[in-house]
């Protein structure tokens, strides 16, 4: 399994590998620790946040992007070359191969676990049905909840 997340100490994005029994997560970057709660993380399954409080994850598509937005580029920058030199049939398969591209992609890429709080994004997980798909109500939740605490930091300082 390996762990992207942001460090909550330097900030540095840090990707991890994770083994069973792991019962850490080191930064590279400045060595700050997070252990991860006991049974958070065992036979390859992650039951919830191993570097944040959050107990809520969801499954998402593996999808980069920004390579599919590129290939939606690329595609409509050579449909206009064609259209320009009035190749109709070929604007068309040039537009129709782009979305298969895409949607082929789609259907090969695997799935990822993310964390509603941090954003920690975690692959090759087992046991992914115990976890839903992005839920908003959820994410509404976190997201006031990291508002309140910003206000509640800046309301401290003052
Ligand atoms: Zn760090
Ligand atoms: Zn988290």
């Amino acid at each position: 399994m390996n762990l992207t997340h942001t460090c909550s100490e330097c900030g540095q994005p840090n990707t991890v590998e994770l083994v069973d029994g792991a019962d850490r997560v080191v930064c590279p970057h400045c060595d700050h620790t997070v252990e991860i709660p006991p049974g958070a993380f065992s036979s390859g399954a992650v039951h919830r946040c191993l570097v944040c409080p959050s107990t809520d994850l969801y499954v998402r598509k593996d999808f980069p992007q920004q390579l599919g937005v590129a290939i939606v580029v690329v595609g409509f920058a050579v449909s206009c070359v064609t259209w320009y030199f009035y190749l109709t049939a070929a604007t068309f398969s040039v537009l129709f191969a782009t979305a298969l591209i895409d949607v082929v992609l789609y259907l090969f890429v695997g799935n990822a676990l993310m964390c509603y709080r941090c954003g920690a994004t975690y692959r090759d997980v087992e046991g992914l049905d115990e976890h839903g798909g992005f839920d908003l109500e959820t994410h509404e939740r976190y997201r006031q909840e990291s508002a309140r605490l910003a206000e509640t930091a800046a309301a401290g300082k003052g």
